[in-house]
């Protein structure tokens, strides 16, 4: 019988927990949206990364355009501030003069022509012409630059209206053998070189290329726009950051525009700094757009597993109280509510082994109503089986510890196990039960109850059955000692505990 009652218990199937699988469940979106955030920000990444080299190399590019136009005309100029401290450049002719001063190099198409100016500022030669108009240029400030600081090399003005169009103005000061200021020599790179450079690169529609002075000045910009082209903006932090170091980025706001911008500037070392800007949301907008597709994914995906998950564990809740109500139902005796004696077995059985371990008592008490087929026989069937469920409450009020066990052991007799209790506890209960029902029913000659009580310490060479027949015993005692009393059982050979 225990043997059967082991494989049942084996195979009953394992309940899968609701909370675990929520738990679970939970755990794997929480794992899938950590990879997707991970994988989207290693996205938005790279795509920073490969802005920033388009950027880097856009920056370079158009450095080392302007810087090699520069380069060009300055060397020409170089050239001419040179040739006119020779005595001789005077003694020759004037067209001589003009093909000594000036190489080609100065007539391509965005270079203004050269003109040379005297200590004064007046205009003495100039490229264009062997007969050139009275000019004097005194006032200008690239004039008075060289005239009041002699070192300062190639000299690139703020954009300016020069000849009728805006141009830059680059300048060198030709210096006398003797150290002696002699005048400047002054050519033009006129705005359209900038916007020629600046068509023929394939830029955003936001993006936004400045190239300053060394001083902060921006000398172009595109967009084009005539309220920021020859402002000084050394000013502002980033700018300052832009003057002073050799390359590096940034992310910011322009002046006219809300727009935040990624901004990457070089300066290879020329008098001029490019600074190329381009919004985020160009950078990123295919990155959001691929976020936003992947994220509506995930918030469905995540939504559909959570709401499967709660079906299912809703189902898994209401299957295990099935389950339960099944157990309970399967275990309890239908008519006094009590365990049945399917539930006793298996009680008896594990207490039996566990006591045997922890060298505790077990006791049990074997309870019999008294003369119940007379009175079924007197009262009929129905009145008998109320009086079951009376005794059944006496039994159940009297038993309350959480490891007792109170069964209907079949028919009008009644089991319960007191695993723990001593003898002279365990008859105190079965005392408390018998005069519980004799009090219930009032009148002793109606029901009483007859108890035989066995208690034993369990070793591993005796069996649990051993149990049920000395407590039997006691009973039938307690039978042939008149009824309505309880009886202990003698079990020498089961080492009695009292
Ligand atoms: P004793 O004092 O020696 O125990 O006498 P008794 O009449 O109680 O014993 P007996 O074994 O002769 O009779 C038991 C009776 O219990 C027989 C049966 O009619 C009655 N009985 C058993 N199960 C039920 C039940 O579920 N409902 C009712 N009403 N009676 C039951
Ligand atoms: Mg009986
Ligand atoms: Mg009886």
């Amino acid at each position: 019988m225990g043997l059967a009652r082991r494989k049942d218990m084996a195979s009953r199937p394992w309940r899968l927990s609701a909370k675990l699988l929520i738990l679970s469940s939970v755990v794997t979106v929480i794992g899938f949206s950590a990879i997707c955030v991970s994988v989207m920000l290693d996205m938005r990444r790279g795509e920073e990364e490969l802005a920033r080299q388009t950027l880097e190399n856009l920056a370079s590019g158009i450095d080392s355009d302007i810087g090699r136009n520069v380069e060009l005309y300055d060397l020409s100029l170089r050239a001419v501030a040179g040739n006119m401290v020779a005595p001789e450049i005077y003694e020759v002719s004037k067209p001589i003069r003009q093909l000594i001063l000036f190489d080609h190099a100065a007539t391509a198409k965005h270079f203004g022509g050269i003109q040379v100016f005297n200590a004064e500022g007046r205009l003495t030669i100039d490229a264009t012409t062997l007969d050139p108009v009275s000019e004097d240029r005194s006032d200008e400030e690239y004039f008075k630059v060289h005239r009041d600081q002699p070192d300062v090399g190639l000299f690139i003005s703020r954009p300016m209206l020069h000849h009728g169009a805006y141009a830059i103005v680059l300048s060198r000061r030709i210096t006398g053998e003797d150290g002696r200021f002699l005048g400047v020599v002054a050519g033009s790179i006129r705005f359209s070189y900038f916007h020629d450079l600046f068509s023929r690169l394939h830029l955003g529609q936001d993006d936004i290329i400045t190239v300053f002075r060394r001083d902060g000045t921006v000398i172009m910009r595109t967009p084009f726009d005539l309220d920021v082209i020859g402002k000084n903006l050394s000013y502002l932090p980033n700018v300052q950051r832009v003057l002073s170091e050799p390359s590096g980025s940034y992310s910011g706001v322009a002046t006219a525009n809300h727009d935040p911008r990624l901004y990457i500037w070089r300066d290879g070392t020329r008098p001029l700094v490019v600074l190329v800007g381009k919004p985020w949301s160009d950078i990123l907008g295919l990155w959001r757009i691929e976020v936003t597709r992947i994220g509506a994914i995930m918030v469905v995906l995540i939504v559909f597993v959570l709401g499967v998950t709660l079906f299912l564990a809703r189902e898994v809740d209401r299957r295990a109280a099935a389950e339960d109500k099944l157990e309970e139902l399967a275990t309890t005796d239908a008519l006094t509510g009590l365990r049945n004696r399917r539930k006793f077995d298996a009680a008896i059985e594990a207490e039996w082994r566990r006591a045997a371990r922890q060298k505790m008592p077990l006791t049990l008490l074997m309870i019999d109503a008294d003369h119940f087929k007379c009175y079924n026989d007197t009262f009929g069937h129905q009145a008998g089986d109320e009086v079951l469920v009376g005794i059944a409450i006496c039994i159940s009020d009297s038993v309350r510890r959480a490891g007792d066990c109170a069964a209907r052991y079949g028919g009008e007799e009644f089991a319960v196990l007191l695993p723990g209790l001593s003898p002279a506890e365990a008859l105190r209960v079965a005392e408390t039960i018998r005069l519980k029902v004799q009090q219930w029913f009032g009148d002793t000659a109606i029901t009483t109850v007859s108890i035989g009580v066995a208690s034993v310490v369990p070793d591993d060479t005796t069996d649990w059955t051993r149990l049920v027949a000395a407590a039997d015993k006691a009973l039938y005692a307690a039978k042939a000692d008149g009824r309505n009393c309880t009886v202990l059982a003698g079990l020498p050979k089961l080492s009695l505990v009292a």
